[in-house]
C-alpha cells in the first residue's frame, strides 16, 4: 500500500463552518462531523483526512489568546501523528491567529495552514470549497519525501501567504487578505506555483518547539492628528499595560510635541516597551529619515520595521511571556525575525 500524507483538520469556527438557514436567512454552525458530506470532493484527495475541533467553536471576533494555546496544545499532542495541519478559522481575526501561531509553534517541519471563507460551505457561490481543498493539497505537498511547506501560512483565494505577513483587507471581496510586504509563497492556477526561494527554512534543523503562554496586558495606540495628552496618558500611565504597539504615520513619524516625546522617553527609561509600526499597509518604519522621527530613535523606541500590526501585537505578547529580560533584550529580540515576520 502507498503511504499517503495524513492531514488533520482543526475546526475553530467562522463562516466556513456555517450553513444558511434558508427560512430565516441567518448563518448557523453546522455539524462539522458532516464536512465530508458537504464537500464530497475531499474524498478524491490523495491524503488521509481526519478532523477535530476546539472545545467551543467561535466566530473569530471572539478569538482570545487562550484559544491560541488550545490550538497549540492540539498540534503539540498530535504533531508526530500527522504530516500537516489545516486550521479552519473565521477570516476576521485569522491574521492575528496566524501571527500568534507562528511564534508559538517554532521550527516546524510540516505545514500549519489557516483557511476560511467569505461565504458558508453550503452556499452556491461559496469560496469555502476551493480554499479548503487547496489548503489540504498544499499541506500534503512533499519535496524529497518531506513536507514542502514548513511554516504557519494562510491560504485564501488562490494564494498561500506567510501567515504573519497577512492582514484582512476586505469584508466583501473573496480576495480578503493581502501580504503587502512579502510575496505569496504559492499561487494556485492550473498548477501550484511554489516560490521555493522565499519559503521559511529551518536551516539548523532545530527540533519543533511549542510555547503555551502569551501576555495579554498589551495595547495598540493609533496616532491621529490632534491626539490629546489626556488620551495618551490614559493609555500609557493609567492602565496596567506591560507594553504598547504605537501605530505611527508614514515611515514611523509622530507629533513632535514636547509632552508626547517627554512621555515616551519617561516610559522607555522605566523599561516599558513601545514598538513603532506604521499605519500604512505597505512599507516600513525607518526612524531618523524625517525630523518627526529623529527623537524616537534617540529615545530608543523599538522599530517594528515592516511588520504588520497583527504580528507586532502578538509578537509583543509572545516575547513578554516567553523571553523576559530588560528593555534592551526585548528591543533586540523584537527587531530580529522569529518566523519571517520582519525583514
Ligand atoms: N465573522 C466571521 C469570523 O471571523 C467572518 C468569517 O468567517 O469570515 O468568524
Amino acid at each position: 500500500m502507498i503511504n499517503v500524507p495524513k492531514i488533520l483538520l482543526i475546526y475553530t469556527g467562522g463562516t466556513i463552518g456555517m450553513r444558511r438557514d434558508y427560512p430565516s436567512g441567518s448563518l448557523k454552525p453546522f455539524d462539522f462531523q458532516k464536512v465530508l458530506d458537504e464537500i464530497p470532493e475531499l474524498r478524491l484527495l490523495q491524503c488521509d483526512i481526519e478532523h477535530c475541533a476546539i472545545a467551543r467553536p467561535i466566530d473569530s471576533s471572539d478569538m482570545h489568546p487562550q484559544v491560541w494555546i488550545e490550538i497549540v496544545e492540539i498540534i503539540d499532542q498530535k504533531y508526530h501523528s500527522y504530516d500537516g495541519f489545516v486550521i479552519l478559522h473565521g477570516s476576521d481575526t485569522m491574521s492575528y491567529t496566524a501571527s500568534a501561531l507562528s511564534f508559538l509553534l517554532q521550527h516546524l517541519d510540516k505545514a500549519v495552514i489557516l483557511t476560511g471563507s467569505q461565504l458558508p460551505i453550503g452556499d452556491l457561490r461559496t469560496d469555502a470549497k476551493e480554499n479548503l481543498i487547496t489548503a489540504i493539497q498544499i499541506a500534503s505537498l512533499t519535496t524529497n519525501g518531506k513536507p514542502s511547506i514548513r511554516e504557519v501560512c494562510l491560504y485564501f483565494e488562490y494564494k498561500l501567504y506567510r501567515g504573519n505577513r497577512t492582514t484582512k483587507i476586505s469584508a466583501e471581496q473573496f480576495e480578503a487578505f493581502d501580504s503587502p510586504n512579502y510575496p505569496p509563497l504559492i499561487t494556485s492556477g492550473v498548477h501550484l506555483e511554489v516560490q521555493t526561494d522565499i519559503l521559511l527554512k529551518n536551516m539548523g534543523q532545530l527540533p519543533f518547539k511549542s510555547y503555551k503562554s502569551m501576555e495579554c496586558s498589551v495595547g495598540i495606540l493609533k496616532l491621529f492628528p490632534g491626539i490629546t495628552k489626556d488620551f495618551v496618558e490614559a493609555v500609557l500611565l493609567k492602565s496596567d499595560l506591560k507594553g504598547v504597539v504605537l501605530e505611527s504615520f508614514g515611515s514611523g513619524n509622530t507629533t513632535t510635541s514636547n509632552w508626547f516625546i517627554d512621555l515616551l522617553e519617561d516610559m522607555v527609561n522605566k523599561g516599558f516597551p513601545i514598538v513603532n509600526v506604521t499605519q500604512c499597509s505597505g512599507g516600513e518604519v525607518s526612524m531618523g529619515v524625517y525630523g518627526t522621527s529623529v527623537e524616537l530613535k534617540r529615545i530608543g523606541i523599538i522599530s517594528g520595521k515592516d511588520i504588520t500590526t497583527e504580528a507586532a501585537i502578538t509578537k509583543l505578547m509572545f516575547l513578554l511571556a516567553n523571553d523576559p529580560g530588560d528593555y534592551q533584550h526585548l528591543k533586540l529580540k523584537f527587531e530580529e525575525s522569529i518566523a519571517g515576520e520582519i525583514s
